[in-house]
Formats: C-alpha cells, structure tokens, sequence
C-alpha cells in the first residue's frame, strides 16, 4: 500500500504521525511511504531520518494526499485539508466528530475512509490509542504545577520535594486513572506527600499496592475534597466521566478556602474540567488566577513535548497501522474488534452511532 504521512498544518501541533521506526517497519513490509517535507521537524525528524529508511520526500501536502492509499497523520483535517482527502482513501488519526458537524460533513463528502484513534476500543473498555496521551498529560502535570508552584509566577513558594528539615509539599490528585496515577507517580518521586481519591474502590487498591506509602488513597467525596484541599499545595484534576462532561468536585466557593498560590492543574479541561472556574488555555497562556488559586487548563498538554508525544502515539498507532496496509481496511477491521470500532465514517456513510446521536441526526 502506497502510505502518505502529511504535515500537521493545525496551529501549534508540531506532532507527526509516524516516525522513521514506523517507516522502517512498512518499507520493509514492501509498502511505499511517502512523507511531506519537514513534516517531523517539529518532533525532531529530519527530512534525512525518513529518507534513510527509505521514505520518499514530497514538496507539499497536496502531493501527499493525491498519491497515498492512507493517510496517517495526527489530528483532524482541518478546512484547508478537507478537499485534499480523496474518495475511498483511508485517513488514520484522531478525528472527534462529536464536537464538529463541519468536519464530519467534510469527512461524509470526501467518501473516505475515516478510522479515528479515540475510539478504538479494546475488549476491556480501554482506549488504547488514547492512553499514551493521558500518560503524557499525567506525568507532565506535575512538571507544570512544581513550576506554577513558585513564586515569581504567583505560586505558593513550595519546593514540591522540600529539602532536608522542611517537609515536602503536598499533592491532591483526584481520579486514580490513566493520569492520575502518573500524575502521582511522577510526584511521588519528586519525594511530595501524595493523597489519591478515587470513587472506584479497584482503582484504589491498586494504587495502594504499587505506590510507596507516602501515597496515600482515600475515597472521594466531598467531604474528603474539601478536608485536602485546605493544607495541599497542588490539586491534578484527572477525572472521567465517559462520555460525559467531568464534574465540579471543587466549586468556585471553595477556592476561597485554599491557601494563595496553591496550584490546579485540571488535566480534565478537554471534558469541561472538574473544577467549576476552569476555562481551556493554551500554552501561549496557560494559566489564570481566581481567588489566588493558580489555574492551569491547557486542553493539548502533550503538543507541548512533540517527540515524546510523537514516540508515545507512533508506538501504539504502528501495529494498526501495519494491518491496515497489509490487508486493507475491510479485512483488517474484520480481523481486529478494536480496529472495527475506530471505523467512524465509511465511503460517505457514519457508522459510528454517537457520532449520529451528538447532532441529533436519523440513523
Ligand atoms: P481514566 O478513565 O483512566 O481515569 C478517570 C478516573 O476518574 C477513573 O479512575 C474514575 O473512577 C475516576 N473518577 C470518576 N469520578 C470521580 C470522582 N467523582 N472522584 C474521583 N475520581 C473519579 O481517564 P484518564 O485517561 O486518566 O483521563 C482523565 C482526563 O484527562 C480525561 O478527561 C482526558 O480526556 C483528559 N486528558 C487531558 C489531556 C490534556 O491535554 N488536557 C490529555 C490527556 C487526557
């Protein structure tokens, strides 16, 4: 198959879809993959890095889209790119049609075929194409909440790790999942006190269980909230609700009772937040301050580190990937369960029921 890896062209991506280990693997797999030039600068790919492994380079992304077979990419076409995609071409990336009618009208119009990442599911209910994300955003959230937690940018003045005699400082991390558990990996090493609340007793006991002990866990309620939130200094917010908006476990009342310069990193910006007073930010501007309570809200933390991201993404999308060229989409989706469920959109046609309900269409 004929693999086309165009360049991110939505603002501040600087992701790509696959790496030159991936064109390694389909080059050797006997496929053509063409990439557009410069596409993994950003995610620190040269021109060169692809060719080596046998890509061939295109000029521009026009070139890209009228010559593959697939296209892989990163995010959603965007405007500029919904007349590249050809009929019956199959585009692999992350699509979310619930949140744009404009895009899947596109995307019903191009007669393509439209795999999309977020929701291939595998038989447990997890989302495997969208894990590495949550991995990044968990771990980085402490990176960013450590550096909003210093002074000159309006934080507290607490050195996460505290140094010998002065006690470490103390992170709230509500939801035991994906990112909450990186999240309070990553702050359990920095030495931090870590308290961990969840409403899902399993998630709990493996926290306990894997977590050195200055990780505690506690139920969640609002009882619990409100005790923490008084005495940590910083607040990851790593909730999910599937399917639905994230709820307010910290109201705007109680960011009065919190100490100035306590930070929030609300991971969960991109389902609504679970902190009533947070509002998307990008990293241009990735915070704001209410109540002198430090908010951190950016909605795409991983575009902010692009080559682990771009690493993190290629390793679990490549196998995927590998099938869909190898046997083209019919067979390989009625070979895989999780591939059939990332079919969204097929030769004009949505066969994703969510997608019909979120615009209120007839199936
Ligand atoms: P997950 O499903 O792995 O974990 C969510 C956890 O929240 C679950 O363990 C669930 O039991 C728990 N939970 C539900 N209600 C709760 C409550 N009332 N109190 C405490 N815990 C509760 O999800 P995840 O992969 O960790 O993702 C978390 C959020 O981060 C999602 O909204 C996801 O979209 C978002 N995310 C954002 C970015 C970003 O760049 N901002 C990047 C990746 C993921």
């Amino acid at each position: 198959m004929i693999v086309g890896v165009p360049k991110e062209i939505k603002n501040n991506e600087s992701r790509v879809g696959m790496t030159p280990a991936g064109v390694f693997e389909l080059v050797r797999s006997n496929h053509t993959v063409y990439v557009q030039s410069n596409a993994g600068v950003g995610s620190g790919f040269t021109n060169e890095d692809y060719q080596q492994v046998g890509a061939v380079i295109l000029d521009t992304i026009g070139q890209v889209y009228a010559m593959s077979e697939m296209i892989v990419k990163v995010k959603e076409p965007i405007k500029e790119e919904y007349t590249l995609v050809q009929e019956g071409q199959i585009v692999f990336t992350y699509f979310h049609f619930a949140s744009s009618e404009a895009l899947t009208k596109a995307m019903i119009k191009s007669k393509a075929i439209c795999i999309a990442y977020e929701t291939v599911e595998d038989e447990d209910g997890t989302l495997p194409l969208l894990t590495p994300m949550s991995e990044v955003a968990g771990r980085m959230a402490i990176q960013q909440g450590a550096k909003y937690l210093e002074k000159p940018v309006k934080g507290k003045g607490v050195l996460l790790g505290g140094v010998p005699g002065v006690a470490p400082g103390k992170v709230l991390v509500l939801g035991a999942g994906v990112v909450g558990i990186q999240a309070a990996k990553m702050a359990a090493g920095l030495g931090a006190h870590v308290t961990i609340l969840d409403i899902d007793m399993k998630r709990l006991r493996y926290v306990n269980d894997v977590m050195p002990p200055h990780v505690v866990t506690e139920f969640s309620n609002e009882f619990n909230i409100r005790k923490h939130i008084k005495t940590h200094d910083l607040i990851i917010g790593g909730v999910l609700l599937k399917g639905a908006k994230a709820p307010n476990l910290i109201t705007r009342d109680m960011l009065k009772e919190m100490h100035p310069g306590t930070v929030i990193v609300d991971v969960a910006v991109d389902q609504g937040g679970c902190v009533e007073t947070t509002r998307p930010t990008t990293h241009e501007d990735p915070t704001y301050i209410i109540e002198d309570v430090v908010h951190y809200t950016v909605a795409n933390m991983p575009g902010a580190v692009p080559y682990t991201s771009t690493m993190a993404l290629t390793n679990v999308t490549l196998p995927y990937v590998l099938a869909l060229a190898k046997d083209g989409w019919e067979v390989a989706s009625s070979k895989n369960e999780a591939l059939q469920k990332g079919l969204n959109i097929v030769n004009g046609g949505v066969v994703y029921k969510e997608i019909i309900e979120a615009f209120g269409w007839q199936s």
